[in-house]
């Protein structure tokens, strides 16, 4: 492999167990990892892998908690100092604006680089400085902003990438699609609108933030081919292709953003306050119980303003209407007698708004590890219920929790319907993997009786591969399967993840006192 000469290869045992990690509960130690050079280097390791039968694991930053990019063949891992970390030219269409970037740009270098021009990618998500474009794009990413503005599919203008085949495809030049994808993507398309049922659900769920399988809602707004296929590479998980590069659109930065932060004895009360103040104009709604908002006083500086022993909704309004907005919250909470601990705390600061924003995005470093045998995993971190379900959501999930005895951490986009349910788990204890698989199939029972997602941000990954059916129906299940077969007839791209046959416990780590 080393005679290659496609980039840098990495084959020791050292570098090797530091890519069998990512953010997940799993572990694989891969062959090897490569970091092509240029285009034509990632051609030849995909061509090598074809030829040689070994499989290939896209792998951006490592921060996912699904564990999407482990795998057992090749890591392909796209460097951010070489030619997959440019971020090209800007362009302007009407009121658009749209910027080139490679697939290795870590995100929080592209939100610099924007807001040195009064830009920002409103998909702006909490891991910033260890997620990569590519991978934000491969798990149809999200952050705080998604109430306002969707995930990232919504920003993808174009995708380049390699097929399984070796093809470099650009979805914006017709010329470089494969016929075979045109014509099969055409044939789903007829017939997924004539499965009424399998449409309908997927109209169901349209105006739902859903990272869970593969993107299937743009069959729905019958794109042309180029747009198709964009937006199905989205959200893909490194399975049906290998992103090397995108074209984003991108929106003015709006710094004269307000806040309010709201306190609640009930979590409940919390959950039914959001559905009342969605509408009222506001850009951001971030829920947190007591538990999580504790820690937050007692480790950073958003203590100062964390000022009460409560669970907190923390509201952003942006834009010109902010202050109007403001007023419309108070009056919504009042008139529906929404019941608060003390009275909101109103912020117009800048700094006051990164402070907290700053100890959001650290949450869950924050409460990771509490004890040296306690760890908050990535179990069931990402679900998400329709909005209108979410405060019943909340009372059932925490019987849930309740029952396993254990103690849980609770954040996430509450607006979004989007919770982050992070339960502590002794991980000393002897049956670890069975007390995560219990837990993980009575939270998603919950899920599942309320019409929620598994994944409404991460990504399908290794982790709920076994639930999607469940979620999705057979139907839609089987259109997933069709894509891949599509694809990547081979299963030369991510085997193991999307689908599989591996169990939930496979691969599980066997040590999680290490970092
Ligand atoms: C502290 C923390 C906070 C987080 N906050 C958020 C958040 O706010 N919003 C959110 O959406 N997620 C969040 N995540 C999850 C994670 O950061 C995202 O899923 C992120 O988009 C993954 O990007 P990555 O570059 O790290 O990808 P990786 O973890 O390296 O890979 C993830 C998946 O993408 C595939 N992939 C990576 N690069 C490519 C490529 N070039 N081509 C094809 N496939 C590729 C991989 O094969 C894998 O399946 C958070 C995670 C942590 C640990």
């Amino acid at each position: 492999m080393q005679d290659l000469k496609a980039g840098r290869v990495l084959a020791d045992e050292i570098d090797l167990r530091k890519f069998s990690r990512d953010q997940s509960i799993y572990e694989i130690t891969p062959l090897a990892v490569v970091f092509p050079s240029d285009l034509e280097g990632l051609q030849k390791v995909i061509n090598f892998a074809k030829e040689e039968g070994f499989p290939l694991t896209p792998r951006g930053g490592g921060s996912g908690t699904a564990g999407g990019a482990l795998g057992e063949g090749i890591i392909v891992a796209l460097a951010s100092d070489g030619f997959f970390g440019k971020i090209g030219a800007f362009s302007r269409s009407g009121e658009s604006i749209f910027v080139h970037a490679g697939a290795g740009v870590f995100h929080g270098d592209f939100q610099r680089c924007l807001r040195e021009r009064g830009l920002f990618l409103p998909a702006d998500v909490s891991s910033a400085g260890i997620s990569q474009i590519g991978g934000n794009i491969a798990t149809k990413a999200s952050g705080p902003h998604a109430l306002r503005f969707g995930s990232i599919d919504r920003f993808t203008e174009h995708v380049e990438f390699f097929s399984a085949r070796g093809e470099l495809v650009n979805t914006a030049d017709p010329t470089t699609i494969p016929e075979r994808f045109r014509d099969g993507l055409q044939d789903m398309a007829n017939r997924l609108l004539k499965n009424a049922s399998a449409w309908n659900f997927l109209k169901g769920r349209e105006g739902m933030k859903v990272a869970s399988g593969y993107n299937l809602f743009p069959f729905i707004r019958k794109l042309p081919p180029g747009e198709l296929l964009a937006q199905l590479l989205v959200g893909s998980n490194g399975t049906l292709g290998l992103v090397t590069a995108a074209t984003l659109r991108v929106v003015p930065y709006d710094p004269g953003r307000e806040t309010m932060l709201l306190f609640f004895d009930d979590l409940q009360e919390a959950g039914r306050a959001i559905v009342a103040i969605r509408d009222a104009g506001v850009a951001a709604v971030e829920i947190m119980n007591r538990k999580t908002v504790r820690i937050l006083q007692k480790r950073t500086a958003a203590g100062e303003v964390l000022t009460h022993d409560a669970h907190v909704l923390f509201i952003e309004f942006s834009g010109p209407g902010g202050h109007d907005a403001v007023a419309e919250v108070r009056g919504i909470l009042k008139a529906g007698g929404y019941r608060t601990l003390a009275d909101p705390v109103i912020g117009t600061v800048e700094d006051e708004i990164e402070k907290l924003w700053e100890a959001r995005r650290q949450i869950l470093w924050l409460i990771r590890n509490p004890a040296p045998h306690l760890k908050a995993l990535s179990v069931v971190n990402d679900v998400g219920v329709p909005l209108r379900h979410l405060a019943d959501f909340i009372v059932e999930v925490e019987k849930v929790f309740e029952n396993h005895g254990l103690e849980t951490m609770i954040y996430g986009h509450g607006g979004s319907g989007n919770l982050h349910l992070r339960p502590l788990f002794d991980v000393t204890r002897s049956d670890l993997p069975e007390a995560i698989k219990r837990l993980t199939d009575d939270v998603y029972e919950v899920v599942f009786r309320f019409g929620g997602t598994v994944s409404a941000e991460h990504g399908t990954g290794r982790l709920r591969i076994a639930y999607l059916q469940r979620e999705w129906g057979d139907a839609l299940y089987g259109f997933m399967q069709e894509l891949k077969a599509l694809f990547d007839p081979q299963g030369l791209l991510n085997p193991g993840v999307m689908f599989g046959e591996q169990g939930f416990s496979r691969h599980l780590r066997k040590d999680f006192s290490a970092p």
